[in-house]
């Protein structure tokens, strides 16, 4: 994944927000563990070992903040606890999520075949699209044959 940390610079600028050290520490554990899809204390684990001044109550706030300015989403994966990755471009689709019901191992896949439906679901003009968020669950290969 590219990833571009001035442009995630701008939007906080933009909105009146520093990258302060803090951030771009929390930033950096998100964008070095991509497609671990953290949690809040894991985040703040992996922040510690350089920062260990930080608090969780920081890694919580900023991450809010994130959140709220597209720089990150937040996922549930119905394991008790919420999980952050990097929002990707909006013109490149994310990816969806399966998740599997033994160990827990999250496969994220590009395919996507849900343009269809939304435009389908459009079409009756109810409704405007803007996003859609799938979650498979199942069992991964090393679970499927237990
Ligand atoms: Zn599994
Ligand atoms: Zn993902
Ligand atoms: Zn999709």
């Amino acid at each position: 994944m590219d990833i571009n940390v001035d442009s995630i610079k701008e939007r906080l600028k933009e909105e009146g927000y520093k990258l302060t050290t803090q951030r771009r520490a929390i930033l950096d554990a998100i964008i070095e563990n991509s497609g671990s899809h953290l949690s809040p204390e894991e985040i703040y684990e992996v922040v510690k070992l350089k920062y260990p001044e930080i608090g969780l109550a920081t890694v919580y706030r900023t991450l809010q903040l994130f959140e709220q300015l597209d720089i990150v989403c937040k996922l549930n994966f119905d394991d008790g606890c919420n999980r952050y990755e990097l929002n990707s471009d909006s013109n490149d689709h994310h990816h969806h999520h399966l998740i599997c019901l033994n160990c827990g191992k999250v496969i994220e896949v590009k395919l996507d075949l849900l343009e269809n439906l939304e435009y389908e679901i459009e079409r009756e003009g109810k409704f405007k699209i803007v996003d859609h968020n799938v979650k498979f669950f199942g069992y991964c290969i090393e679970c499927r044959d237990k």
